[in-house]
């Protein structure tokens, strides 16, 4: 008989924590040449991301409004990145600046969307507001001569669920469980917008698309960390308040379910999604006392990726900036180093 016990182990997340404990992370850069290894990790992640789109649409781009800011001007536009998915943008030139531009991609995490990049209410688009956290990234980086491009991503504000009923929890639930349901993933399908964002702005004309970025908080972090990963048109990535180890963030407490990869686990960590961007300049954005991407986490990972981008021979292009408080984007920190490692390219 078995031996009478007095503790019992019911949740569910104890026994995850079991497997993961025990899950080799079988593409998990180890040592050795890093192209080699870079081309095996981003094969299996995109395989992982899910299905695209097999024809690229016509983007069919629409300029909605533009208006005057003290910092430049900024114009609304809406674009097609595939059949049925239309996505609503703020292009932000800096008056301070000439073509061709440095342009960032921003993007807004779990909040009520790209408005917030412009610092104006959802409704009307032109009542100031005020944002919390240096949320307003698209005036920040026209303040630094930065041109921006602010999209919406699918599931937050304009791209909020509409059509079908919905009872859900949070903003992404039904487009990310369904999204699975189709053989893909809600992250997958938010780079493949940024990859469409990154045609219109090569349309253009007027990007320096040899120091193209991309940057984002929170949900905004994550987009940025993989878009990074699988988009060779990227240059330099400054992702905030996302970089941590899976295991101590997405796996130790309440995420969206948009954070979730099929199987990415038996994989990669963090540090090696990241490290596919090597030996390109990241600046990492963390919070000191992040409730849910923990510092230690942080840290530790962090120092896993210098591994991978000494290995590359560029260590000094991976930097991780901490910020004194929670949860949020840190301007006045990430910038300056932001710039000099754009300086660079
Ligand atoms: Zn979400």
């Amino acid at each position: 008989m078995a031996q009478k016990r007095t503790k019992f182990e019911f949740s569910p997340s104890l026994c995850h924590r079991h497997i993961m404990d025990n899950t080799p992370q079988q593409l998990s850069y180890t040592g050795g040449d890093v192209k080699t290894w870079q081309r095996k990790l981003r094969r299996k992640l995109k395989q992982l991301l899910g299905d695209t789109p097999s024809e690229k649409t016509p983007l069919n781009v629409q300029s909605i409004w533009t208006k005057q800011h003290p910092l430049g001007s900024i114009e609304k536009i809406v674009f097609t990145a595939q059949p049925h998915a239309d996505v609503p943008a703020y292009l932000c030139l800096p008056k301070n600046a000439t073509p061709p531009y440095n342009f960032i991609i921003c993007v807004q995490g779990h909040s009520t969307g790209m408005h917030n990049s412009i610092a104006v209410d959802f409704k009307t688009e032109s009542k100031k507001i005020t944002v919390e956290g240096d949320r307003d990234f698209g005036l920040i980086a026209m303040a630094q001569g930065c041109a921006a491009l602010c999209i919406e991503q699918r599931s937050f504000g304009l791209r909020q669920e509409n059509h079908q009923k919905s009872s859900s929890p949070e903003y992404c639930h039904d487009a990310a469980m369904q999204a699975l349901f189709l053989g893909q993933t809600l992250i997958g399908q938010r780079i493949y917008d940024v990859d469409r964002a990154i045609d219109y702005l090569t349309q253009r004309g007027d990007a320096n698309l040899k120091r193209l970025a991309i940057m984002g908080n929170s949900g905004g972090g994550t987009i940025s960390t993989f878009a990074a990963a699988v988009l060779p048109r990227i240059q330099i990535a400054m992702p905030s308040c996302y970089f941590c180890s899976f295991k101590d963030s997405i796996m130790a407490m309440f995420h969206c379910s948009c954070n979730y990869v099929p199987a990415l686990y038996k994989y990669a960590e963090m540090s090696d999604i990241l490290g596919l961007f090597a030996p390109k300049p990241v600046i990492i954005v963390a919070g000191k006392n992040d409730p849910i991407f923990p510092i230690k986490a942080t840290q530790q990972q962090f120092q896993k990726l210098k591994t991978i981008y000494r290995a590359a021979n560029a260590e000094n292009n991976c930097q991780l900036v901490v910020g004194p408080g929670e949860h949020r984007f840190y301007a006045n920190l990430a910038w300056p180093k932001f710039n000099q490692a754009l300086q660079k390219l």
